[in-house]
């Protein structure tokens, strides 16, 4: 009997347990958890912070589950893995063997280290315990600061207003999310936020956490600016979870090094998801994703290879649905540095605007409804999409963008100014869906 050993209970280490349950029905298999409430969905954190969902909703397995799939669930921290022994030391002393390990650590949120940050009240949105932590904090009238550019830094924006808190926004460059969002698209957040009441401080770096008792009365900014708040959240990205890797001797970068077979630099030893990093052929280097989609198929590719099935892992187009300010946004494939190749053009369509063709993507929003499609088109694929609002087109843009369809026998009509890129899309869709019905069918 093949004895597995799964560290980390999250997205990546179950799925590589379910896949391992599948081809090896006599495994064993010991999946160990620092956090006490084990598997939970940690997308779903952000709507527990604004109510929108109860805790109970989060736990995607039963009890039941857990038993019927046979997996033995330790709540334990692993602190030291001996490759040559192959066993794993736990924070209690004891040691567990193993034939084939995963590590499954995820990421944790990146502090910065200011001063100031061990007060009560500073706070990241980065597990079910933290996000308790941030609800017992966000009473109603309180102030906060919120630090940090991308979705997590919004979703707690959004979340401590959803709980009657006073938001202040610190932005460190000019606008939201310059690396993935063009102007328009950020300018469309910051007016909703606006909206809901947010005050947006753009070029604001926070520089020092004030407190009196322990507690957080205020923050300083590196333009001299002096803040009042309760409550400091940071969200300023996430960093892999390598060190157990890295202090084994394995192969680590930003990430911990797989193949596609998941494989670490250490026979009987893979690893998954956010602690993961993987070759991104598209890319030709190897990449972290820290999405919940790609932790799952990297756990199933992981535990597929260590029961023996062997099977390489394929990343996909990123693919990101979201919600930004309110609204439903889907983001895939390479939106960010698109712009800046030449050979990418940007085509966008606003509401009541028609499409319009720009090199960088603009386009002025004049209605208060938003739907908006950008489009980044390669010479014969389309590179990237973000959908706003509307989500009509996002998934024939995900399968042109995800199948790598060759577009050019189209590519003329979408780039036509004004032209009526929706039928274009439409029939792109109808042609797809053909194709998929064939393949079913044969
Ligand atoms: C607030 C928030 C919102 C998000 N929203 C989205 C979204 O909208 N869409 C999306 O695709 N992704 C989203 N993500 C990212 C997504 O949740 C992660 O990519 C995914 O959970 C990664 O799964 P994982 O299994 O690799 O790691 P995790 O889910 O982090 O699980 C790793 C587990 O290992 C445990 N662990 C670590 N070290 C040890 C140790 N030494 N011993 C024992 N246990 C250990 C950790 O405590 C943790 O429980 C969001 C993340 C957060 C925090």
């Amino acid at each position: 009997m093949t004895n597995y050993l799964i560290l980390g209970s999250g997205a990546a280490g179950i799925s590589a347990s379910q896949a391992i349950r599948k081809l090896d029905v006599q495994a064993e298999i010991t999946l160990v958890s620092e956090e006490r409430d084990g598997y939970y969905s940690r997308p779903g954190l952000a709507y527990l912070l604004s109510g929108e969902v109860s805790e109970g909703l989060l736990y995607p397995f039963s009890k039941a589950d857990f038993q019927r799939l046979r997996f033995n669930l330790i709540h334990m921290q692993a602190k030291q893995i001996l490759p040559e022994q192959h066993q794993v030391v736990f924070s209690d002393g004891r040691r567990l063997g193993y034939d084939r390990l995963l590590i499954a650590t995820g990421a944790r949120a990146v502090k910065p280290d200011l001063p100031g940050m061990a007060l009560q009240g500073v706070v990241t949105l980065d597990s079910l315990e933290e996000t308790r932590l941030i609800l017992r904090l966000a009473h109603r009238g309180r102030l906060a600061i919120v630090a940090g550019g991308g979705i997590t830094a919004l979703e707690l924006v959004e979340g401590l207003r959803a709980r009657g808190v006073a938001v202040a926004y610190l932005l460190r460059g000019e606008r939201y999310w310059p690396n993935v969002l063009d102007e328009t698209e950020s300018r469309i957040v910051e007016a909703r936020l606006r909206h809901e009441g947010v005050r947006i401080y753009p070029h604001t770096e926070l520089v020092e956490i004030q407190g009196k008792n322990g507690k957080v009365v205020g923050a300083r900014t590196a333009d001299g600016r002096q803040l009042r708040c309760e409550l400091v959240g940071i969200a300023i990205g996430v960093a892999p979870r390598k060190e157990l890797a890295e202090a084994a001797g394995l192969r680590v970068d930003k990430g911990i090094l797989v193949d596609d077979r998941m494989q670490t630099s250490q026979a009987d030893i893979y690893a998954a998801g956010d602690a993961a990093q993987v070759f991104d052929p598209s890319l030709g280097r190897a990449i972290i994703d820290s999405l919940w989609g790609p932790a799952c198929l990297q756990g199933r590719t992981a535990g597929k290879n260590m029961a023996g099935g062997g099977d390489a892992y394929l990343k996909g187009a990123a693919f990101n649905v979201t919600r930004l300010a309110g609204l439903t946004t889907t983001i895939i494939g390479g939106v960010g540095d698109g712009s800046k190749d030449p050979n990418v053009i940007g085509i966008v369509r606003g509401d009541s605007e028609g499409w319009r063709q720009r090199p960088e993507g603009l386009v002025a929003q004049t209605s208060s409804e938003v739907n908006r499609l950008r489009l980044l088109l390669g010479e014969r694929k389309v590179i990237g999409a973000v959908v706003m609002g509307d989500q009509t087109h996002s998934r024939t843009v995900h399968h042109l963008i995800s199948r790598g369809v060759d577009i050019g026998a189209i590519r003329e009509k979408m780039l036509q100014v004004g032209g009526a890129l929706d039928m274009v899309l439409a029939e792109a869709a109808n042609r797809l869906d053909e194709q998929g019905g064939r393949q079913h069918g044969a």
